[in-house]
């Protein structure tokens, strides 16, 4: 995605980038300090608009609220999506806190304890089960509770789907139950106590290429409508996993969302209508709902030319933002897009580098950029920050303080 159309997204106001409607220096006013993140409200509001006017009726919206735990962004998805998925039991606490029914949420993710999955079962929410052992602690949860645990199985599937570097599904992992050893599975929970609602097949992160998300959904119906005859009762939940991705970088592509909801419209009526009439369909997302929506604003405290290169050391890094530096350089680095927010509209005029203010060259923000003239004190602004940004990243390397978070 280009700066120039992000810049759109969030406006400007007298030369400087605005978020959430303010002028970002009344914004780090506002906040009082940087380095922060800041989620602009009505993005929020205009994402999930427009996937609800594009995707089919009768699709449900879950917020995968791990791409963003803040309570104040998750309290007002609440308000717009049909439910929220958790990955752990702090994020079931964050979730219910919104007044968000315990039916619509749902807990996924390796790995849960015998302490999380009482409390899960407790609250009543649905327990998307990742294993056989996890399917005998919420059975002991409930026989202990008094209460009949609400789970869906999810499913690690057998096809794969690929192109273009960018895969969904196959082969083994530590997610899910083999599709083949399903049966296994269902025969251990039925007749048991237990609310069994359906499936959750997650294929894949991250994609931008419609036409292989929507192959991946094709197959998932395909694979739990062969399931469904195992269930005592008709399936009542089918989740369709996500893996929408965000234009991260200058060459990305957004994702065509007109062929996502197509397709989607087609296996609702089609498969889905006549084999699963009874499920409530779902597509979970995490990235693309929040990620665009929230930037990190650092504060230039250096300007240094080092043999020609000229470096702007900023407040903040990857100790906040580890994604834009590029993951402790187990990636091929790209730059994340990122602006001057305090002369936004300025020409630019030089080549900079944008670093962080940690002991270690992997602190970079910004390789070789175009900028214009930018000084101590100016503010550096990296976009695409509203998504695996501060929770997503390692905060107590050197000790620095925690940035502040707001939602404007
Ligand atoms: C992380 C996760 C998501 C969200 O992924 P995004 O790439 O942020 O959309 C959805 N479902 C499950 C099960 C996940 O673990």
């Amino acid at each position: 995605m280009s700066t120039a159309d992000l810049l759109a997204d969030f406006g400007t106001i007298k030369g400087e980038l605005a978020v959430g409607g303010m002028p970002l220096s009344l914004l780090a006013a506002r906040v009082g300090s940087t380095p922060f993140f800041a989620y602009d409200r009505r993005l929020l509001t205009e994402r999930v608009a427009t996937l609800r006017s594009v995707l089919p009726d009768g699709l449900d919206l879950t917020y995968a609220m791990k791409a963003n735990p803040m309570p104040a962004v998750v309290q007002h998805l609440a308000g717009l999506v049909d439910s929220i998925d958790v990955a752990s039991a702090g994020e079931m606490a964050v979730a219910l806190d919104t007044g968000m029914p315990a039916e619509r949420v749902s807990f996924a993710g390796p790995g849960k304890t015998a302490a999380e999955l009482r409390r899960a079962v407790a609250a009543g929410i649905v327990v998307e089960l990742e294993s056989s052992t996890e399917a005998r602690r919420v059975l002991a949860a409930g026989n202990e509770l008094g209460v009949r645990p609400r789970v869906a199985l999810r499913v690690n599937p057998d096809f794969a789907v690929k192109g273009s570097g960018m895969r969904m599904g196959g082969g083994p992992q530590q997610f899910g139950t083999d599709a083949e050893q399903v049966p296994g599975l269902v025969a251990e929970l039925v007749g048991a106590d237990v609310d069994l609602l359906g499936f959750h097949v997650f294929a894949g992160s991250q994609n931008l290429r419609a036409e292989i998300i929507a192959e991946a959904q094709r197959r998932t119906v395909d694979l739990v409508v062969g399931l469904a005859d195992l269930l005592p009762t008709p399936v009542r939940y089918l989740n369709l996993g996500g893996g929408f991705g965000i234009p991260y970088f200058a060459a990305d592509t957004p994702l065509d969302l007109g062929v996502v909801a197509d397709n989607l419209a087609a296996l609702l009526d089609g498969p889905i209508a006549a084999y699963l009439p009874e499920a409530r369909t779902v597509v979970e997302l995490g990235r693309y709902i929040v990620g665009e929506c929230g930037v990190y604003v650092t504060e230039v405290v250096d300007r240094k030319v080092s043999r020609g290169k000229t470096y702007l050391v900023v407040d903040g890094g990857m100790h906040h933002q580890l994604a834009a530096s590029g993951n402790l350089g187990q990636v091929i680095r790209r730059n994340y897009p990122l602006v001057v927010g305090s002369r936004a509209e300025e020409e630019t005029v030089e080549t900079a580098s944008v670093v962080g203010c940690l002991c270690t060259p992997l602190d970079l923000l910004g390789n070789d950029v175009e900028l214009p003239r930018t000084e101590v004190g100016d503010l550096v602004v990296l976009f695409q920050a509203g998504a695996y940004g501060l929770t997503a990243s390692p905060t107590a390397f050197l000790g620095h303080p925690a940035p502040a978070e707001v939602l404007v």
